[in-house]
C-alpha cells in the first residue's frame, strides 16, 4: 500500500510513503500520519492510498504512525482543499495546514478537546427522585443538569457548582443522570440571555427573503445588495432560522474579528446557544473545539473571520458572506487566498447557496450581477425608518484650520453635540503625527529599515514604523542635516484627540484605534460604552468604519479623504468610495437624520462629486467603465509574482529569471510586465519587487502558472528570494 501524502512543505504537493504493515482499512483519505520527513517526525495528511508510485519503490519509506481512526476532513473539505491548491498555485500541503486547527497539525488527538456531558436519565426517575429529598445540594445539582435539554458540560458544571465531582458519582449511582464524551464549544455559557424577538420585515427584506428561500437546496449565488443600516443582517437572520428548522448548519464569514463579538451576541440572542464564533483571538484548545462540535453537528452557526471558510460541517446549508468588498477577506501573506471566493467554490461542492451582501458591493460581483451568474437583491431604504445620511464637501483650500479642522465641522459638531447627539471623527492614521520633518533641510525622519516615514507617538515619546514594528526615541537632531531643528508634521488620531479635547473641554472623548485599543475585550467594551452614549465624540480608524450600529453618532466627520485620490494603485478608486459610504453609514442609524463632511483638498475630483450626487451604483458603473478601457479587472486576470530580498539584485534578477520561464509561454492574449520595483520598495529591510501577469481570459493564466511554478520553484535564485504567487491580487503594494 502506497500513501499519498500532504506535509506542511512547499516542496511537493504531495509524497509518497509505504503504509508497512497497516491494514488497508485502517487508513484512508483524510487520516493523519506521523511520518519521517528528512530527518525530522512531521505530521502529514493522507490524501490518496494506491497500490503504484511514480517514484523508486524502494527509495520509499514506511510511515511512522496513523494518528486518527477517522478522517479530520470530510472528503468534500479535501476536494475544495485541493481544488483551492490549484486556483492559487499554492503547494497542497501549505493549503492543508494552513485550515487544520493548531493542535491537529501538532498531531494532538481529533477529541482532545471533546468533553463529558451530563445528562438527566429519562426513564425510572419518580422512585429515584424521591432519595434526593434529604439532600438540597444533590436535589440542585439535578434539577440543573435536568432543565438543561442537550446536557450540561463538566465546565459549566464546575462554574456553578464549585466541586460536583463527588455529587455527580453519587447522582450517577442513583441512576438518575449519565454522562458522555462530546464535541462541544468550550467555555459554552448557558443561553440565560433574554431571548428577543425578530422585528416585523419591510417589504424589501420580505421579498429578498422570499426570492433567497427558493435558492435552498442548492448552489446559487446571490448579491445582497443593500444599503448601510438596510437590515440585511435581519435577512441573514430569516434565513438561518429557516435551515435551523431543517437541521441544517450555517456558515457566516465577516472580515474582521472585531466585527465577531457583537454579531455573535446579537445572534445567540436570536437563535439560542447554537452560535460559535471563529477566529484568531480564540486560544488553540478553544478553536479546536468549535471546529469540532462544527464537524460533528453540536454546532448550528459558525461566524468566523477569513478562515472559518475551512471548518468542516456535517450538514452545511448556507454560506453567508457579510460585507463582501472589504479586502480583508483576502489574505496578503503567504497562502493568498481570498474567503469570499473561496466560499463560493465551497458552496458548489457542497451544492449550497451562498448569499453576499454589501453596502457597496465589489465591482466583481456587480460584473458578475450583469453577466447573470449572481443573483442581485436591492435594499434600498434604511431599515425601520432611517434616513439616509447627507453628504457634504469641505473645501480645505485657503481655509483657516484648527489643527487639520474646518470652521464648517466644529460648527456641525457643535450643533449635533448640543442636540445629545454623537459625532464620530474619522481617521485612518494612528499615531500622533505622521511625520516628523527637517525644518531647515525638509527631510523626513525615515525607518532606516522601510521606504517610509516613522510615525511619531508622543504619549509615548516613541518613533515607530507602522510597517516593520521599528521603534527608537526621536533623534536630537536632524540625521541628514544634523541640525536640531525637527517638526512633528499632520495629523494622527492621537494628536486629533488633543485637539477636540481642547476644542471641547467638556465633553467626553474617546479614541478607538489599535494603540487604544490593544488590550483583550477593551474593544469590545468601548463599542458598548460608545453604544450606551458615554461618549460624545469618537475618534476612530478602520477599526470603527465597519458593520457597527450606533444609533445617536448622527454626525461623521472625515477629516482627511485625499491619501485615496493620489494613490496609483487602479483599486483606489474603488476603495476610496467604499470607505467613504461606509464611514458614512455609521451616521443616522437611528430615528435621527445623519450628516456626513467630508474635508478635502479637491473638491472637484470627479470621484467625490459623483458621490455627493449619485448612488454607489453609478459610481461603481463609471468604475467599470474605467476599468474595461484600462484593460483590468474583472475585464481581465492578474496574478503578482513577489520577491523580496536584503539584496535588491537577487530580487530582480530571480523575478528576471522567472519572465524568461513565463514568457515563452504566454499567448498572445497574456502580458508578462516587469519586474517593477513594488510601490512599498522596501519593508523591514528587505527590497520588494514584483511581476505582473495579466490575461484576457482566466484559463491561460492559470495554465502558464501551472506549467510555470515548478519551474521557478527549481531555480537556483529561488532559494535567495522570499517569493510568492498571488493570484487575483486585491492591493498592488
Ligand atoms: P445592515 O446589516 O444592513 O447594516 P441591520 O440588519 O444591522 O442592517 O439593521 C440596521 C438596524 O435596523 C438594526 O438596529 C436592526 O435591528 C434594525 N432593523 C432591521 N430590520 C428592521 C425592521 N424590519 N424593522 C425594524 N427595525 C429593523
Ligand atoms: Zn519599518
Amino acid at each position: 500500500m502506497i500513501l499519498s501524502i500532504a506535509i506542511d512543505s512547499p516542496v511537493r504537493n504531495t509524497f509518497d510513503y509505504l503504509g508497512g504493515d497497516v491494514s488497508s482499512t485502517a487508513v484512508q483519505a483524510g487520516y493523519r500520519v506521523r511520518v519521517n520527513f528528512a530527518g525530522r517526525l512531521l505530521t502529514g495528511v493522507v490524501i490518496a492510498v494506491k497500490d503504484t508510485t511514480d517514484f523508486d519503490l524502494k527509495k520509499l519509506k514506511v510511515i511512522d504512525a496513523i494518528l486518527d481512526d477517522e478522517p479530520v476532513f470530510p472528503s468534500s473539505l479535501l476536494t475544495l482543499l485541493s481544488r483551492i491548491s490549484r486556483y492559487y498555485h499554492h503547494p497542497l500541503g501549505e493549503v492543508i495546514f494552513s485550515a487544520l486547527p493548531v493542535k491537529l497539525r501538532q498531531g494532538k488527538p481529533l477529541d482532545s478537546n471533546d468533553q463529558e456531558i451530563w445528562f438527566a436519565q429519562t426513564t425510572g426517575l419518580a422512585e429515584n427522585i424521591a432519595t434526593l429529598k434529604a439532600s438540597p445540594k444533590q436535589r440542585a445539582l439535578f434539577t440543573f443538569i435536568q432543565t438543561a435539554e442537550q446536557g450540561v458540560s463538566i465546565t459549566m458544571l464546575r462554574e456553578q457548582f464549585k466541586s460536583p465531582g463527588a455529587l455527580l458519582k453519587v447522582l450517577k449511582s442513583k441512576q438518575l443522570i449519565r454522562s458522555e464524551r462530546q464535541a462541544v464549544m468550550l467555555h459554552n455559557t448557558l443561553s440565560s440571555q433574554t431571548r428577543t424577538t425578530a422585528p416585523t420585515l419591510n417589504e424589501e427584506q420580505t421579498a429578498a427573503v422570499q426570492v433567497l428561500k427558493k435558492t435552498f437546496g442548492g448552489y446559487h449565488t446571490s448579491l445582497l445588495d443593500g444599503v448601510t443600516g438596510s437590515g440585511k443582517t435581519e435577512v441573514y437572520l430569516a434565513l438561518i432560522e429557516t435551515i435551523l428548522a431543517q437541521q441544517g448548519q450555517v456558515l457566516i464569514i465577516v472580515p474582521e474579528i472585531n466585527l465577531t463579538p457583537q454579531l455573535e451576541q446579537r445572534f445567540r440572542q436570536r437563535l439560542g446557544n447554537i452560535v460559535a464564533t471563529l477566529h484568531s483571538g480564540l486560544n488553540n484548545s478553544e478553536r479546536l473545539s468549535a471546529w469540532r462540535a462544527a464537524s460533528v453537528g453540536n454546532l448550528s452557526v459558525i461566524i468566523g473571520t477569513r478562515s472559518a471558510v475551512f471548518t468542516p460541517f456535517k450538514s452545511l446549508q448556507l454560506i453567508v458572506v457579510d460585507e463582501e468588498h472589504d479586502t480583508s477577506l483576502k489574505q496578503q501573506k503567504g497562502f493568498r487566498y481570498h474567503a469570499r471566493d473561496i466560499a463560493l467554490l465551497r458552496a458548489q461542492i457542497e451544492d449550497c447557496p451562498v448569499v453576499l451582501g454589501s453596502a457597496t458591493p465589489s465591482l466583481e460581483s456587480l460584473e458578475n450581477v450583469t453577466q447573470g451568474k449572481y443573483q442581485s437583491l436591492l435594499l434600498t431604504q434604511r431599515a425601520g425608518g432611517a434616513k439616509p445620511p447627507r453628504l457634504h464637501l469641505v473645501d480645505l483650500r485657503r481655509q483657516e484650520l484648527t489643527e487639520g479642522l474646518s470652521h464648517t465641522l466644529l460648527e456641525k459638531m457643535r450643533e449635533h453635540i448640543k442636540r445629545g447627539n454623537q459625532v464620530l471623527l474619522f481617521l485612518n492614521r494612528r499615531g500622533y503625527t505622521p511625520v516628523l520633518i527637517c525644518h531647515d533641510c525638509g527631510e523626513a525622519v525615515d525607518c532606516p529599515r522601510c521606504s517610509s516615514h516613522t510615525v511619531w507617538h508622543a504619549s509615548i515619546h516613541e518613533l515607530r514604523c507602522h510597517h516593520c514594528g521599528y521603534q527608537s526615541r526621536p533623534p536630537a537632531a536632524c540625521p541628514a542635516c544634523e541640525k536640531p531643528d525637527l517638526l512633528a508634521i499632520g495629523l494622527g488620531t492621537q494628536k486629533l484627540e488633543q485637539v477636540v479635547q481642547s476644542c471641547f473641554p467638556n465633553e467626553p472623548v474617546i479614541r478607538v484605534d489599535r494603540d487604544s485599543m490593544s488590550k483583550k475585550d477593551s474593544l469590545s467594551e468601548t463599542l458598548k460604552a460608545i453604544a450606551e452614549n458615554e461618549y460624545k465624540i469618537i475618534i476612530g480608524t478602520q477599526l470603527l468604519a465597519k458593520g457597527h450600529d450606533f444609533p445617536n453618532i448622527t454626525l461623521v466627520g472625515m477629516i482627511d479623504v485625499d491619501q485615496g485620490l493620489f494613490s496609483t494603485d487602479f483599486h483606489a478608486p474603488e476603495r476610496l468610495a467604499q470607505q467613504i459610504l461606509q464611514v458614512s453609514g455609521r451616521a443616522g442609524r437611528g430615528d435621527m437624520p445623519g450628516e456626513v463632511v467630508i474635508q478635502t483638498h479637491q473638491p472637484e475630483h470627479p470621484l467625490l462629486q459623483q458621490l455627493l450626487q449619485q448612488p454607489y451604483s453609478a459610481v461603481a458603473s463609471s468604475q467599470l467603465e474605467e476599468r474595461k478601457e484600462a484593460g483590468w479587472p474583472p475585464y481581465s486576470h492578474l496574478a503578482l509574482i513577489h520577491a523580496s530580498a536584503i539584496d535588491k539584485e537577487k530580487a530582480t534578477q530571480f523575478l528576471r529569471e522567472v519572465r524568461s520561464i513565463c514568457q515563452p509561454l504566454s499567448p498572445d492574449t497574456l502580458e508578462v510586465l516587469g519586474p517593477v520595483s513594488s510601490p512599498m520598495a522596501k519593508i523591514a529591510g528587505r527590497f520588494r519587487f514584483q511581476l505582473l501577469l495579466r490575461a484576457d481570459t482566466r484559463q491561460p493564466l492559470h495554465q502558464l502558472l501551472k506549467i510555470a511554478r515548478p519551474q521557478i520553484q527549481k531555480l537556483k535564485a529561488a532559494r535567495q528570494v522570499r517569493w510568492s504567487i498571488d493570484v487575483d491580487s486585491v492591493d498592488m503594494n
